[in-house]
């Protein structure tokens, strides 16, 4: 059986998912485009009723239920107002660094269509020394449409309430071998749940279980598309994937986060919502090991998962973190690498193929 590919056609599906706009709560966009991709793979598609979508794949036993979960959903902003001059204010959805905002460009959803502005404040002719020295608060922020007047701004259709999402085209770096763009947390751990599901489905992979690969919703607001993800899959067992920071950037300590770029996914051992079950963590190491595939303990002190409401479930569901190590996550533009996305691919794969109902029952007997 061959081994995981990463093709130029599925990297391009990525690319215009990640292109797309969907703020939590404002999914529907993107999850069309994977229901779009992932439907022909699936023996059946479930959807919560909050959202998250759900592709099963039935192996050769019905247990146990193996959830495979990234979630869609992007830090964004919704629409708080539309001043007289004809500017439009914002409020977050989700966590941001007022750093990272000003001179940004921004889709508006309107229902009349997208709108295209840029994230403004007070230029810097006008400002004192001392204001100069300050981080601008987001409450301080305007989004500029280029409109003159506020009913300018109404005629094209912006209304309280509207989705706000970062717009930034997704490329592939110089090299080659990174990617660069918008909403890598978490579409990079979506379309990893949709590609084993595309990889045991085309390539005839066994597994001894039924994998239900999900899209999950509202993970950038605390969670809660993976709330009702547990209950819609009754899972038994949970891989959720998930960027994870890369810590080879100027400024962060390898103790803050261990993460290279290249060097492999990361098996997440600690977060702040969860300490994943000992035992599928050794297993997730032993079958890395097993299979040549490269991989990178990490630590995120601070910040959770969907894994931290998916291993809560019912009485307890033993679930791990794959992570893919990024740089500049929450901003308008984050670089990963094709390899760790590949390799992050083939281990939750090459997993799935080994979790059968003796194995998972192992996870947490005495
Ligand atoms: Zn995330």
């Amino acid at each position: 059986m061959s081994e995981y590919k990463l093709s130029e056609e599925s990297l391009k599906f990525l690319g215009s998912a990640c292109e797309a706009i969907g703020p939590s709560g404002f999914e529907d966009e993107v999850l069309r485009m994977f229901k779009e991709y992932a439907s022909k793979y699936a023996d059946a598609v479930i959807r919560d009723n909050l959202g998250s979508l759900i592709f099963v794949a039935e192996g050769s036993a019905e247990r146990p239920r193996v959830l495979v979960a990234g979630h869609v959903d992007e830090v964004g902003f919704v629409v708080t107002g539309i001043t007289k001059e004809g500017y439009v204010t914002f409020t977050p959805v989700g966590g941001w660094f007022e750093q990272v905002l000003l001179a940004q460009r921004v889709l508006i959803r309107t229902k009349k269509g997208k709108v295209m502005g840029v994230i403004t404040s007070k230029p810097p002719h006008l400002l004192t020394p001392e204001e100069r020295q300050k981080v601008v608060k987001i409450d301080q922020m305007y989004i500029d449409v280029g409109a003159t007047s506020e009913d300018e701004v109404k005629e094209m259709g912006v209304r309280i309430g509207d989705p706000i999402a970062p717009w930034s085209p997704f490329t592939k770096s110089a090299t080659g071998k990174t990617i660069m763009g918008k909403a890598f947390d978490d579409r990079l751990g979506a379309f990893v749940a949709v590609e084993v599901l595309r990889y045991f489905k085309q390539g005839g992979v066994q597994h001894p279980n039924t994998l239900f690969a999900a899209v999950t919703v509202q993970e950038e607001v605390g969670l809660r598309g993976a709330q009702t993800t547990g209950w819609a899959v009754d899972h038994d067992v949970a891989i959720v994937a998930e960027v994870d920071i890369a810590g080879d950037v100027p400024g962060i300590k390898p103790r803050e986060a261990p993460a290279k770029l290249g060097k492999g996914p990361t098996i997440v051992t600690y977060d702040a919502s969860m300490i994943p079950n000992q035992r599928l963590k050794e297993f997730v190491i032993e079958v890395a090991e097993e299979c040549g595939i490269p991989y990178q303990l990490s630590v995120v002190a601070r910040g959770g998962t969907d894994a931290g409401r998916l291993h809560l479930y019912k009485t307890g569901r033993p679930s791990i973190v794959i992570g893919i190590p990024t740089r500049h996550i929450h901003s308008h533009v984050s670089i990963a690498h094709v390899e760790d996305l590949e390799n992050a691919i083939r281990l939750v794969a090459e997993v799935v193929k080994r979790l059968d109902s003796g194995t998972v029952k192992s996870f947490t007997v005495l």
